[in-house]
């Protein structure tokens, strides 16, 4: 594992070049938001296809004027109340912000991340850094410093900064004008952001922005993964599956040989979450049979990934 100093990663990102950097999100692939050369690093080094956008990560508010060309009242409401933190706001772009960042769209995606590490080195380095998640294109995303060594390889330099904390990506949310609507699910839930914004999220229009690269098949293991709506739908499923992996949540109830188990409530779930799918995914198993998480606006996020990581396997059994 290739790992690097702060100095070293502020060094290399003002030179262009990529470096993976904790967040307490997920581990970013982090790039200078207004290098053209630095974006294609991140793309390549992905194999993400170019329709779908990057985040950039900003060291505060003051910076969003940088890459938006409008800061509406209700988006500066959500950034007092989330930033630092894992809220992703998608705002009308401008006109200077890479095309290559933005994937074409007219919209830039903004963030304040809340891990000192990542924080430090935006102050430091002066630059915004466009970061998606540090590992391959539709793969599961790395939690800690040896997934991005295992998901990319040993080239790319880390800045080692301990396990993530949220555990799963952010909350992304496009606000026009008063309105605002959730893009992407995540820990800070839709029902933290209404009460914060005063509204309910507007049904999207043909002027919404999309959030483009939200596949379905997303987030996965290399295994196969199956979602069961109850412990005993699995059991059962199990039962005629000897070399099968699970992952649960609660009490230990055992199901198969190679049960992982996550804590029963959504934040300590989800930090935790993708640390489970690398276990299980090196397990080796025939197929990860996997619990669904109640239908809850709480556990919302978890059942986003979860039915993303185990999309590929439903879909050819339909
Ligand atoms: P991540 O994979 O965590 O880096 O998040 C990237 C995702 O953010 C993309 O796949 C899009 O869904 C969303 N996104 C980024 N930029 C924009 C944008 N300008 N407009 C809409 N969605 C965006
Ligand atoms: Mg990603």
């Amino acid at each position: 594992m290739m790992l690097i100093s702060a100095a070293k990663a502020i060094e290399l990102l003002q030179r262009g070049e990529v470096v993976a950097i904790p967040t307490e999100t997920v581990y970013g692939l982090a790039a200078d938001a207004r290098n053209e050369l630095a974006i294609a690093k991140i793309y390549a080094t992905k194999q993400r296809p170019a329709n779908n956008p990057l985040i950039v990560h900003i060291a505060s508010m003051a910076q969003v004027a940088d890459w938006a060309s409008e800061f509406p009242p209700l988006a500066q409401t959500l950034a007092q109340a989330f930033w630092p933190g894992p809220l992703t706001l998608v705002l009308p772009a401008r006109a200077e912000v890479s095309a290559t960042v933005r994937a074409g769209e007219p919209t830039v995606a903004l963030r304040v991340p809340a891990h000192p590490v990542a924080l430090a080195l935006l102050n430091e380095s002066g630059l915004g850094l466009a970061a998606p998640s540090a590992n391959k294109y539709t793969q599961l995303s790395p939690t800690t410093a040896e997934h991005v060594t295992s998901g990319l390889g040993q080239d790319v330099p880390v800045l080692e900064g301990g396990a993530c904390q949220v555990g799963i990506e952010s909350t992304i949310v496009s606000v026009h004008g008063d309105d605002w609507q959730l893009l992407r699910p995540g820990m800070i839930d839709a029902e933290m952001i209404a009460a914060v914004a005063g509204k309910l999220p507007t049904q999207p229009t043909a002027d919404t922005p999309k959030a483009p690269g939200q596949h379905l098949l997303h987030y996965s293991p290399r295994t196969p993964c199956l979602l069961f709506e109850s412990k005993s739908a699995m059991r059962h499923y199990a039962a005629s599956k000897p070399a099968a992996a699970a992952l649960l949540f609660g009490d230990e109830q055992p199901v198969t040989l190679t049960d992982v188990y996550l804590p029963n409530d959504p934040a300590h779930a989800a930090e935790r979450l993708y640390a489970a799918l690398h276990t299980l995914d090196a397990a080796q198993a025939e197929v990860i049979l996997i619990e669904s998480p109640p239908a809850t606006p709480a556990w919302d996020a978890l059942r986003d990934r979860l039915q993303r990581a185990a999309y590929q396997l439903h879909d050819q059994n339909d």
